[in-house]
């Protein structure tokens, strides 16, 4: 397993993270157990913030907090100096709840309700990024009830996808997400917006993808934006102040992912921007991204039990942990790969291939095919790394499972951020109707 951030192996031969024995983190704290790197994280959002100072553009990262959102990861992103995109009331509810200013705050989602943007309205949040002609129409009358003006930005589908290692332009794009570029209705929009009396629009805004490991696909998103910007400017006299080019920097799971540095993607970014701009005479836009997975997701380790094995001659061995698709369902939902180690013997040699599975009754529940590690026996603490986005984010109940605690770990000391779920949590919201309760038989 490859160790990231402050993961090492110490004197006694365990997995050591943030100066912490894992045998003892999961010992103290139980098992499934997501810990998260917490000096790693800092570094990741230093390296965003660092790369865009030194590129002297005007910006904002935006922490996606939909990879990874407790209330003490929103802490760290405040004192980082980092904004927060949320896509829905929950998120916005824990990064209000954990003091984020509302000012720094982003809201992002397909679907938003007249009560999410609702009470993002009275929180003051800093700007919606408005998905569809629905909810622009809707943001305009609800901002207008309330009497105030929402800073706002249009999502556009600008014909560019990424996936990892490729891209592709498209010319027609079909997605759930955004007003289409290429068929006018981002231009429409714009026009729309701009005659809207209580909505501000600041610019537009583009994802093109996840988890991807090359600058093409962003610089192709800025050629497009860049052309919007200037037809938009030409034929409405109205001049973007703002241009999001959105996340989806990858980060290295396996020895396959070639992730480029945080500083490298905005480089490029920025390169682009003053060229492609900078080409149209137009002045230089404020530039937003909204990194999730590239903040949190190497940060993060889980550690399991190993329970029971077995062993098909010829086939493979399965071992058993004690957790599975419902603290990590990317592996069953993407087909994501993760490697492993045993933290309880982090510097012996490698024995043996196994496949790990999840404790749910669904075969399905892989966490991974064919690992290399030494000879496992029960007991043992298997250590999963690269866990920390889109893993408690989706994290579910099934089997009645309850959800293990998060602690983050710095400079020898560990702290929980996120309780294990009790018993009394998973009956909190249970009701036996009356009539079922009379007692038959004794219990
Ligand atoms: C998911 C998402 C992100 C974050 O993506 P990562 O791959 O986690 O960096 C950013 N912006 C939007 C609009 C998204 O949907």
């Amino acid at each position: 397993m490859y160790l990231h951030g402050t993961s090492t192996i110490n004197e006694r031969n365990h997995l050591e993270i943030g100066g912490c024995d894992t045998v003892e983190l999961a010992a103290a704290y139980g098992t499934p157990l997501y810990v998260m790197d917490e000096a790693l994280i800092r570094q990741r959002c230093s390296e965003y913030m660092e790369a865009f100072r030194a590129s002297g553009l005007k910006f904002q990262v935006a922490y996606a907090s939909k990879a990874f959102c407790v209330m003490a990861m929103c802490r760290i992103v405040e004192e980082e100096g980092l904004a927060l995109d949320v896509v829905s009331d929950g998120e916005l509810y824990t990064a209000l709840k954990a003091g984020f200013p509302a000012q720094r705050i982003h809201f992002h989602g397909n679907n938003k309700t007249p009560e999410e943007i609702g009470m993002a309205l009275d929180a003051g949040i800093g700007c919606f990024v408005v998905d569809n002609a629905v909810e622009l129409h809707m943001l305009n009358a609800i901002a207008g009830e309330k009497g105030v003006r929402a800073n706002i930005l249009l999502r556009i589908t600008p014909g560019v996808e990424a996936h990892t290692h490729e891209y592709i332009s498209t010319g027609q794009t079909d997605s759930k997400f955004g007003f289409d570029l290429e068929n006018g209705a981002a231009f429409e929009a714009v026009k729309q917006a701009a005659d809207l009396p209580n909505v501000e629009l600041l610019g537009v805004h583009s994802h093109i993808g996840s988890q991807i490991f090359e600058v093409d696909g962003f610089r192709l998103a800025v050629e497009k934006v860049a052309a919007f910007a200037a037809h938009v400017r030409d034929k409405l006299s109205l001049v973007f102040r703002v241009i999001n080019l959105g996340g989806g920097f990858g980060i290295r799971y396996t020895e396959g992912d070639t992730p480029l540095p945080v500083a490298a993607y905005v480089q490029a970014i920025a390169e682009a921007v003053k060229e492609q701009f900078g080409n149209l005479r137009y002045p230089l836009p404020e530039i937003w991204t909204e990194p999730g997975r590239s903040i949190v997701g190497d940060a993060g380790t889980t550690l399991y039990t190993v329970g029971t094995y077995k062993d098909i001659p010829g086939v493979r061995k399965y071992v058993a942990v004690d957790g599975g698709m419902t603290d990590n369902p990317r592996p069953a939902l993407y087909d994501a790969r993760y490697e492993a180690m045993l933290a309880n013997r982090g510097g012996d040699p490698a024995e043996e291939v196994v496949s790990v599975a999840g404790k749910c009754c669904e075969s399905g529940d892989m966490l991974i095919w064919d690992v290399k590690l030494p000879a496992v026996r029960s007991g043992d603490i298997l250590a999963v790394s690269c866990t920390g986005a889109y893993n408690y984010a989706m994290a579910s109940n099934y089997n009645r499972l309850r959800r293990p605690a998060v602690v983050f770990v710095k400079d020898g000391k560990a702290d929980v951020v996120v309780k294990r779920e009790s018993y009394d949590h998973l009956l909190g919201n249970d009701l036996i109707p009356e009539r079922m309760l009379k007692v038959t038989r004794p219990v």
